[in-house]
């Protein structure tokens, strides 16, 4: 990679493809990015995802808050998927996103903070990628661990696999939905805000970003 002009090849144009390529070129303007994607057109189905932790920092740097929710959405229906690999690099290619870490319930907020970190290592490291690689999975590696288990925890109760269990099931998201249509799920998360608890965000190096032009 020279410092001023890398080479990078992106492959899926999701969340985590398209945040590390906004942020690469913040870094490097003159970047050749080259992004390929699996799907031929824009997929209009996909799991309702919320933005959380770290995360919400970064989609607003970006300028995109008030964008996202004007275009916030409901849910018709779910399916699972979970994988976790111990590497996030080996040599020059790196994992990003649910490649890396997925994580049920926070795997958009990874995605978007994985894109984030990388592109921020990649700046502070323009002549060694080898150390920006091996900084950005020290930083998510541990970040990630510490969101494991809830979510697992959740996939596997909305998953059940006896008749009762998907009884349960069914009845606790159709009370959940109620909620949430209500109001008063929102409610809720308000007073718990107002009690202080807040998520904990990812301890990282204030990248050094060169300011936009203008
Ligand atoms: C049921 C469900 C509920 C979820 N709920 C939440 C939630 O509440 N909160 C949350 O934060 N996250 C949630 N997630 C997780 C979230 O959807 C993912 O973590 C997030 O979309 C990951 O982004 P990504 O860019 O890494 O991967 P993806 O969004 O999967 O994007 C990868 C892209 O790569 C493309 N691709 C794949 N293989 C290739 C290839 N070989 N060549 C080229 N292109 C390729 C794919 O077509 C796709 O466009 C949920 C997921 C599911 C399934």
């Amino acid at each position: 990679m020279s410092p001023s002009t890398p080479n990078v090849l992106i492959s899926g144009s999701g969340i985590a493809g398209s945040v590390f390529a906004f942020w690469l070129l913040r870094a490097y303007p003159c970047a050749q990015i080259t992004m390929v994607e699996r799907s031929p057109s824009l997929r209009l189905t996909g799991a309702s995802v919320d933005i959380r932790s770290s995360a919400v920092d970064i989609i607003q740097y970006m300028g995109l808050e008030a964008e996202i929710r004007r275009n916030c959405t409901g849910e018709k229906g779910l399916s699972f998927v979970a994988v976790r690999s111990p590497k996030l690099h080996v040599g020059r290619v790196v994992l990003l996103g649910d490649a890396g870490y997925a994580t049920p319930g926070i795997g958009t907020s990874l995605a978007i903070t994985g894109g984030y970190v990388l592109a921020g290592e990649l700046l502070r490291h323009p002549d060694d990628f080898g150390a920006a690689l091996r900084e950005y999975e020290g930083l998510m590696q541990p970040f990630v661990r510490n969101h494991d288990g809830v979510g697992e925890q959740a996939m596997q109760y909305l998953n059940p696999q006896t008749v009762r269990g998907i009884a349960v099931r069914d009845a606790y998201l159709r009370v959940m939905g109620l909620v949430m249509w209500s109001g008063v799920g929102q409610l809720i998360m308000m007073v718990v805000a107002w009690l202080g608890w807040k998520e904990k965000k990812l301890a990282m190096p204030a990248y050094p970003w060169p300011a936009v032009k203008g």
